[in-house]
């Protein structure tokens, strides 16, 4: 504690941002002067329960404080805020870890991998939009990105280079890997990927670059945006996880002699995880807008790459999961997942088709997203929700996942997931008023 205590003054550091990350995968926090850590690391920054999505904590009594302890590990300084360093706080309540805290739910997850004497590791590659409002509209932060096929555009990154490299340096010097940042398929949307990590360090990551990112963007006066699909004919951004389970050195995954891709063990979390796909939408898919994403069509660039289909296939990006070799990538999740959540709903998922030893069936290799509907109707493969009200209902009646979020977490998430679809369904749009003003 003392020696943390050093290193952080020493390293110009006089004030801690305690963050923590509620429901809806918004970090929030607060200041805590330095000389405080003690504090942080014992007791926690105190918060009104009530007043953080997700909680369900009552306005009095013990119950009412929601207590960030922070995790001493991961605190670094963080370059975009001089002399703070941000501390990533786990969710206590009347002195106990707190049930419905994202963070708690993704450790008791990684506590059930430990008890089979496996760790999980993940690679979360987040795609977002730097955008800006002109004209009462919303559109790229750089006017000229405008290519019908705009993956790989090195004249729209150029042009975005001072926040891309300030976003890479600040991640680096926060202890990320930063692999590569390029121009994704939509106008605006990048993808920045840093080196794949314990999947608790994977989520605290996310939730660093998230942060970073909104403060440089402001900085040059445009909007980080991590909505799944801000532009109707336009790909979505989504938020792949690459998986792989490990038992210390050995890849728990990885093909034995007669395997292709993946080990029996992988093979049955993959199972599991097509198994519950339904119920994992909800979580991984958590907007009203990530359903327009989660559709079936073109885009401007001639494909969304985003899955619709509950299907796994060899490098098959058109599929919901992509086998690699010793892994596997998870396409479902969008932008707006809170990671921790998505992760432990996936490990829930695998474990369970690893108990039931469910068989995943037999590869993709074909372009769904060519597929006429009837054919895929015909194999079986199924379709994802398509709406979140669909999506909570089928939460609601899975219990394995309902389990992994634990009872307070899984209810305030249909409460206020079904609040939100409820609200979007009863709004009228400009699109309906367009279509069907005079029609009749
Ligand atoms: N933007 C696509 C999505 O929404 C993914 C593109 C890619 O494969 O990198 O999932
Ligand atoms: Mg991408």
């Amino acid at each position: 504690m003392h020696d943390l205590k050093e290193r952080l003054h020493s390293a110009g550091v006089h004030t801690l941002l305690v963050q923590f990350t509620d429901l809806h995968g918004t970090a929030k926090g607060k200041l805590v002067p330095l000389h405080h850590l003690d504090d942080v690391l014992t007791t926690g920054a105190g918060f009104a329960g009530p007043s953080i999505w997700g909680t369900g904590l009552p306005r009095t009594g013990a119950r009412a404080e929601y207590f960030a302890r922070g995790d001493g590990p991961t605190a670094r300084p963080i370059p975009w805020m001089p002399g703070v360093a941000r501390i990533v706080g786990d969710g206590f309540v009347d002195g106990e870890p707190f049930e419905a805290c994202p963070r708690q739910v993704l450790r008791r997850a990684l506590a059930r991998l430990a008890e089979r004497g496996w760790q999980l590791r993940t690679g979360i590659e987040p795609e977002f939009f730097l955008l800006k409002r002109a004209a009462n509209q919303w559109g790229p932060a750089d006017d000229t990105d405008r290519l019908d096929k705009p993956s790989y555009d090195l004249k729209s990154l150029h042009r975005q280079q001072d926040f891309l490299h300030d976003l890479a340096a600040a991640l680096g010097a926060c202890g990320l890997d930063v692999l590569q940042v390029d121009h994704e398929d939509a106008h605006g949307q990048y993808e920045v990927n840093f080196a794949y990590a314990d999947a608790m360090a994977s989520a605290d990551h996310l939730m660093l670059f998230k942060q970073a990112a909104h403060t440089l963007a402001e900085a040059r006066g445009t909007v980080f945006s991590m909505m799944p699909k801000p532009f109707a004919n336009q790909p979505g951004s989504g938020m792949h996880f690459h998986v792989s389970l490990w038992d210390g050195g050995r890849g728990v995954f990885d093909p034995g002699p007669k395997d292709r891709l993946l080990s029996q063990t992988g093979r049955h979390f993959v199972a599991g995880v097509l198994a519950h796909a339904a119920a994992l939408t909800a979580i991984a898919a958590p907007t009203v807008n990530s359903y327009k994403r989660l559709t079936v069509g073109e885009s401007l660039s001639g494909t969304t790459w985003a899955p619709a289909y509950v299907a796994h296939g060899p490098n098959n990006r058109t599929a919901l999961v992509r086998t690699l070799p010793g892994r596997f990538e998870w396409r479902l999740p969008d932008a707006s997942t809170n990671p921790y959540l998505a992760t432990a709903a996936l490990v829930a998922a695998g474990l369970d088709g690893i108990d039931r030893q469910l068989d995943p069936g037999p590869d993709c290799t074909d372009d769904l997203f060519e597929m006429p509907p009837g054919l895929v109707r015909e194999r079986g493969i199924a379709l994802l929700p398509q709406t979140l009200a669909t999506a909570c209902d089928a939460l609601e009646a899975n219990p394995v996942i309902c389990a992994a979020l634990g009872p307070t977490l899984s209810a305030e998430f249909l409460r206020l997931k079904r609040a939100e679809a409820l609200d979007y369904a009863r709004h009228v749009s400009a699109w309906e008023l367009d279509r069907y003003v005079s029609a009749f």
